[in-house]
């Protein structure tokens, strides 16, 4: 493995140098052998209680930690300077000659950004964001990944004492909206110039020698993040904290915290107890990330014009809502649009609103549907019967155009229908079990979470959630 250190070396004044404090008792817990073969992470590092660099006591040769410095608006408003409190960017890992990977261990102790936090995270935390990543990741969304997770007999103190863990978060990239945001309020436009080069450079080569780089650059990016949260909506996954500072410049899902996958579909769902207004409901993430993007069009207004800043912009809404057509169409089994397809599908949403449908059981029982018979399995699902086969008669006879066998959209119906989603009562499970010392429940749903489109995985994922399972409190203080 070669390390090596851009961001150190390219930019001087945009981090503190600062080496991880070891937790107390660190060791290896549990570790994404899929992710460390794609790496080329020797697996010595993961025997016994594993290397010390999984827990912050060592370092890989050729890394040089750094805090990175951010700014950002949270919850709508204007948070001032941020930073990396409890994440050291530890280096680069070299992959090939155009690409490489950050290793970020979170929870690594204070920084000089850590504010009043303490610089760590805990079991509980580092699970949901392990899981989560993974979960993302196999659902073909970009996501940061994970590669391990160190526990120890620290204590760290939330709302009760519990313990201090580590992730080692893998990204082509941790740059955030609110780098930008950093220096532009800061008024050094040099620094705003000097990071958007380094970010051509590094993450857009191809643009580096186009007269307008700064505008094409700046639309990909737009693109970037109109479908990444249509993904998300595709899904039912609700981010829960879409703070500046926690939006990736390349369009990845970053910072997992009081996330959640819908359970019933209710559209004004908030999964994050602090979120008191619900900002960040599932149905407001296309919104906001408008309004992230035009924190970050203000923050690069030294370096394109007002006019090419909104032209960009423009790009949000039209590449949402393709993609989100697309995603919803395959979730529907359409291979080709028909003007009425959006009112299939807002009818569909809104019996499922009235009925408090499971979101990801539904769209996979669809998948079910044969098209010559009158009976669909979904029908006993649903309370108002009438309602429902008013629907499915249209469904029916929109299905009858396509053309296709029904064995072969069923095939297709299910690669765009997952069985598994990351539902909170199932990380709960596992939390509870890795508080205990076992990664067992851990192991079992990471794999379940790796084939989330198989009809083989056990049916324990596969349920809707018993009731203790949808009033699980998530904040943000993990
Ligand atoms: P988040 O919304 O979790 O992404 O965190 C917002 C900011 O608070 C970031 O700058 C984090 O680094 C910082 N932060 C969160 N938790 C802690 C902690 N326990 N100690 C220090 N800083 C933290
Ligand atoms: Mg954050």
């Amino acid at each position: 493995m070669l390390f090596d250190n851009s961001w150190q070396r390219e930019l001087p004044g945009f981090y503190t140098p600062q080496a991880p404090a070891a937790l107390k008792g660190g060791r290896l817990f549990y570790h994404n052998a899929p992710l460390a073969q794609t790496l080329g992470v020797d697996s010595a590092l993961f025997s016994g209680e594993g290397h010390g660099v999984w827990h912050g006591a060592a370092l890989l040769p050729g890394m040089e930690p750094l805090a990175q410095v951010y700014s950002g608006h949270q919850f709508g408003v204007w948070a001032g300077q941020l930073g990396d409190g409890r994440g050291i960017l530890l280096g680069e890992q070299r992959l090939s000659e155009q690409s490489k990977v950050d290793w970020h261990l979170k929870g690594a102790g204070l920084t000089p950004y850590s504010r009043m936090g303490d610089g760590r995270a805990v079991i509980r935390s580092t699970v949901r964001e392990f899981l989560a990543s993974e979960a993302l990741f196999h659902l073909g969304i970009p996501s940061t990944r994970a590669l391990t997770i160190a526990i120890s007999d620290e204590p760290v103190y939330r709302e009760t004492p519990e313990r201090g863990a580590t992730l080692m978060r893998i990204a082509e990239s941790h740059l955030r909206f609110g780098h930008f945001e950093h220096f532009f309020y800061s008024q050094q436009q040099d620094k705003v110039q000097q990071l958007a080069d380094y970010a051509l450079r590094h993450h857009w080569p191809h643009l580096v020698n186009e007269a307008d780089k700064y505008l094409l650059w700046f639309t990909d990016i737009v693109e970037r993040t109109a479908r990444l949260i249509a993904q998300w909506q595709s899904v039912g996954f609700t981010h829960g904290v879409m703070n500046t500072d926690n939006m990736s410049l390349l369009g990845l899902t970053i910072d997992y915290g009081p996330y959640g996958f819908l359970d019933d579909y209710q559209p004004g769902f908030i999964c994050n107890h602090s979120d008191y207004q619900g900002r960040y409901s599932f149905e407001n993430q296309p919104m906001i990330g408008l309004w992230n993007l035009n924190r970050l069009a203000h923050a690069l207004s030294g370096l394109l014009s007002v006019e090419q800043l909104k032209q960009a912009l423009s790009r949000y809404e039209p590449e949402l809502m393709r993609e989100w057509g697309e995603r919803m169409r395959a979730k529907l089994g359409f291979t080709q649009a028909d003007s009425g397809d959006n009112a299939l599908l807002v009818d569909l949403l809104s019996l499922m609103t009235q009925e408090r449908s499971d979101y990801t059981l539904t769209f996979r029982l669809l998948s079910d549907t044969q098209q010559q018979e009158a009976r669909s399995p979904l029908r006993d699902e649903f309370m108002d019967r009438e309602a429902f086969d008013g629907w499915y008669q249209r469904y029916r006879t929109r299905l009858l155009q396509e053309g296709i066998s029904d064995a072969e959209r069923q095939q297709r119906m299910k690669t765009a229908n997952p069985a598994v989603v990351l539902r909170n009562y199932l990380a709960q499970q596992a939390i509870e079990e890795a508080e205990k010392g076992e990664s067992g429940a851990l192991a079992r749903l990471h794999q379940a979470l790796q084939q989330p489109f198989s009809d083989e995985t056990a049916a324990e994922y596969r349920q809707r959630p018993p009731d203790w399972g949808k009033t699980l409190e998530v904040s943000c203080s993990s």
